[in-house]
């Protein structure tokens, strides 16, 4: 450690905004098997993925050649808008733990999408335009993604469609609101505007809808609207690409002080945000120039990683896309309501599956209890009002950081703030009445999930 005193928030300049992101993939661990083409069991080709996704993500998807990817001169603009990030020294956290340790947090939520997933949804939206196309479409359930994408097609001048699961649209009308306001066209799902959602509704009149049924809707809409493709917010590695950003400005900012973490958190929904804050260091790992560990963080209610099985499985409930090799509950696994609804994923990125599999990564499963009690704590001292998917990565920051206490080490501890918890007062208020409860899936349950793991003989 050079000495010099580290300020509560290190800023980074304008000009020292990464003019690469980072492709963890030229490194043999963080490969994994071709996604499959469910019919014939063949690995899928660039023209396959290209009819769903836009040219440029899949090549970069299917990059394992280029260590950098340059970002484009027009993306970097938007980005300027709210990057670079400040990354923070939580002096307080660390007072109020009277830890010996060092606790660092990138901090994502200063954009009105309040989270990482702009950093994609840009980069996304970019090349649908340089492509030529008019449209883009996805699902939301929570509503951050659907809130990201609408600003980014707002801002590049696309137009979007999103499927946002019928339930969540009335519970959380201002995300609603938010969209609309950026432009979106903002469809309930199940609606009467696809042949998916037309048949959902006949079977299920009056259900709240899925994340699953949504996401057949925006494919569907997708495939057959001219100059239009779908867009994912997470579980890709394209998209993982994307948000290296989070961790090679995490990093330029710590190495002008000589520091290197011991210890990287991230909380774990597709995998998106802890793959990009993890790409950097753990490349510094894999050169053999550092020892730095990392640790994910799963919701108990959703432990794909901790508790899944290691199979080819369909990334969406309603099996219309490719087959991903990755730790999964079943794309059939319904994850109980819990307030981390970023979290409730039945998969994992297929780069983090190979990494916890070949034991680069470890991870952890914590219940919501555990989980608002470290927003909280988090909130009353740092100042920042957590999303619940963040206060996960919190959560293990802490326990980690009391483990430093009771064993006298001083670490180093590094973890991604993905976002802010505006939109989950009601999550608060279950917490703040003390009505908030632990959800586990039972064993009968996961096995039912892993019963829709496809097979594949
Ligand atoms: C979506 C979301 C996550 C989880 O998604 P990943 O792809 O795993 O990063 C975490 N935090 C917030 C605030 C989110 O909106």
């Amino acid at each position: 450690m050079s000495g010099k005193k580290v300020p509560y928030k290190m800023y980074l300049s304008e000009e020292e905004l990464p003019r690469c992101w980072y492709n963890l993939k030229v490194y043999e661990p963080a490969r994994h098997p071709p996604f499959l083409n469910p019919e014939t069991k063949l690995p899928c080709t660039a023209e396959e993925l290209e009819r769903v996704f836009c040219r440029e993500c899949v090549a970069q998807e299917l990059n394992e050649r280029d260590e950098w990817i340059e970002i484009p001169q027009e993306l970097r603009r938007f980005y300027l808008t709210f990057r670079p990030s400040p990354l923070v020294r939580a002096y307080f956290l660390e007072e109020l733990l009277d830890t010996p340790a060092e606790i660092y947090y990138k901090f994502e939520g200063n954009n009105t999408s309040g989270s990482h997933k702009l950093n994609s949804a840009a980069a996304q939206a970019y090349y649908a335009k340089k492509q030529g196309l008019t449209s883009v479409t996805t699902e939301t359930g929570a509503g951050q993604w659907g809130t990201a994408l609408s600003m980014a097609a707002a801002f590049f001048g696309l137009h979007l469609d999103v499927f946002m699961v019928k339930i969540s649209s009335e519970q959380k009308p201002y995300r609603k609101e938010v969209m609309r306001t950026y432009g979106a066209n903002v469809i309930p799902s199940p609606s009467d505007t696809t042949r998916a959602g037309r048949k959902l509704l006949e079977q299920f009149p009056g259900t709240g809808g899925s994340l699953g049924c949504a996401i057949s809707e925006a494919v569907e809409r997708a495939a057959e609207t001219p100059n239009c493709r779908y867009v994912l917010g997470s579980v890709l590695d394209h998209v993982l690409l994307h948000q290296s950003i989070i961790g090679l400005e995490s990093k330029i900012a710590l190495d002008k002080y000589g520091i290197v973490p011991d210890l990287v958190i991230g909380c774990m929904g597709g995998g998106s945000n802890f793959g990009g804050l993890l790409a950097p260091f753990l490349g510094e790992v894999l050169k053999g120039r550092a020892k730095t560990r990392f640790l994910g963080v799963e919701p108990s209610s959703c432990p794909s990683l901790t508790r899944g099985k290691y199979a080819y499985d369909f990334c969406d409930s309603a099996q219309m896309t490719p087959l991903a090799k990755m730790y999964t509950l079943g794309c059939g696994f319904m994850p109980s309501h819990n307030h981390a609804g970023g979290l409730r994923y039945h998969g994992m990125s297929p780069i983090l599956s190979a990494l916890y599999h070949g034991g680069c990564l470890d991870a952890v499963a914590v219940g919501q209890r555990k989980v608002f009690d470290a927003a909280v704590k988090f909130a009353r001292c740092e100042g920042i009002l957590p999303a619940p998917e963040s206060a996960h990565a919190i959560s293990a920051a802490i326990d980690e950081a009391i483990r430093c206490r009771e064993e006298g080490r001083k670490e180093v501890i590094l973890f991604g703030l993905t976002g802010t918890g505006y939109f989950d007062l009601s999550a608060y208020r279950q917490y703040n009445d003390g009505t908030l409860e632990d959800i586990m899936p039972e064993e009968e349950e996961l096995a039912r999930g892993f019963a829709t793991i496809p097979s594949l003989t």
